[in-house]
């Protein structure tokens, strides 16, 4: 259930709202807005019905949510989310870049990669250190060396870290490193990985599983709001259709409906939705156009030699032109890079 506050609800009344949704066994979570309050019920809804709570003092509306996803729904936080990581805010005016390479290589590697992507404009770098590969004898990653060669070369270069975290082990190593922790396409639905980035304070990129339905994408976002980590970022990373020739179909509808159906930060990674770099360029353009807050792309100082991803890495001057043009399309829609 979602409870609206009036816009001068006094704390008070808030509290009185909040003791009786808890008397009910709800657990509630409380949004607090530009300019009204709302408080998030989630709990079981069978009995109760939203009159009783539109009479208490100070409560504009009351409702049921009919979703099964509550707290990742527009309703919740009707003005978005905006994810603030140090001077970075991820769904507010500005499009925000995400570049870098699949995998953490070597320490030259990722310093000429945070050097180029930075100048570039991008304000976070990327990079994996645990892998996950389709084949157990492909490259799984350098592991911790390899997050503390990204921490470095972000730092020199002002960027902040995301990276991929397989499981819930990894997660304390990479608290000490990263700036946003990427839930990548296979670990989607990994609802314990979920439940426990859901107890953290950091940021998560939750990204869209292989074969998972928008529904799907917003009820794992679920797992996390509900441990009580409110700064989730979505990412449209394509899924796989009969379609064979690109690695998978972008899916740039899910931008505007994941926009419409949820308040939170929308991105999109066109890299892994084509896998070729000659498409990357027009779907990083459209994702934008339809409203994504942001990008996250795979570049390469040198990307015929990567050890992974190589077919779908921008070259560094591919990469400066992709930002250029962001800049066009961003003030085209009324946004800014
Ligand atoms: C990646 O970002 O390198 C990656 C493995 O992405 P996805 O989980 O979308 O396949
Ligand atoms: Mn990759």
């Amino acid at each position: 259930m979602i409870v609206v506050m009036q816009e001068n609800a006094t704390d008070e009344q808030i509290q009185g709202v909040i003791d009786r949704m808890v008397a009910l066994n709800f657990t509630v979570h409380r949004s607090t807005g530009i300019v009204h309050t709302v408080l998030g019920g989630v709990g079981s809804e069978e009995e109760i019905n939203p009159a009783e709570f539109q009479v208490l003092d100070g409560v504009k509306e009351a409702h049921r949510i009919a979703s099964s996803y509550k707290l990742a729904s527009r309703g919740f936080r009707p003005g978005g989310t905006v994810v603030r990581i140090k001077d970075v805010e991820i769904g507010g005016h500005t499009i925000i870049a995400m570049a870098g390479p699949c995998s953490v290589e070597n320490r030259d590697q990722i310093e000429s990669s945070a050097e180029l992507v930075a100048r570039a404009g991008a304000k976070v770098i990327r990079g994996g250190a645990f892998k996950p590969r389709s084949s157990p004898y492909s490259f799984q990653g350098l592991g911790p060396d390899g997050l503390r060669m990204l921490r470095d070369a972000a730092d020199r270069h002002g960027l902040l870290v995301i990276s991929e975290v397989m499981d819930q082990t990894q997660i304390p190593v990479m608290s000490e490193f990263v700036d946003i922790f990427q839930v990548g396409a296979r670990n989607m639905q990994n609802f314990n990985l979920l439940r426990e980035l859901g107890k953290i304070k950091k940021p998560v990129l939750l990204k869209r599983g292989i074969a998972a339905t928008i529904e799907e994408l917003l009820l794992s976002a679920e797992y996390l709001l509900a441990g009580g980590n409110y700064d989730i970022i979505l990412c449209e990373r394509g899924i796989r259709t009969f379609e064979t020739y690109t690695r998978n179909t972008m899916d740039i509808s899910a931008i505007p409906i994941v926009k419409k159906l949820s308040h939170l930060p929308m991105i999109a990674d066109p890299s892994h939705g084509t896998g070729r770099r000659d498409h990357v360029l027009p779907m990083a353009r459209a994702a934008v156009a339809a409203g994504a807050d942001g990008l996250i792309v795979e570049v390469h100082p040198d990307p015929d030699k990567a050890v992974s991803d190589g077919a779908q890495s921008l070259k560094p001057e591919q990469f400066s032109e992709l930002m250029s043009q962001l800049r066009i399309i961003a003030s085209a829609v009324g946004r800014s890079v």
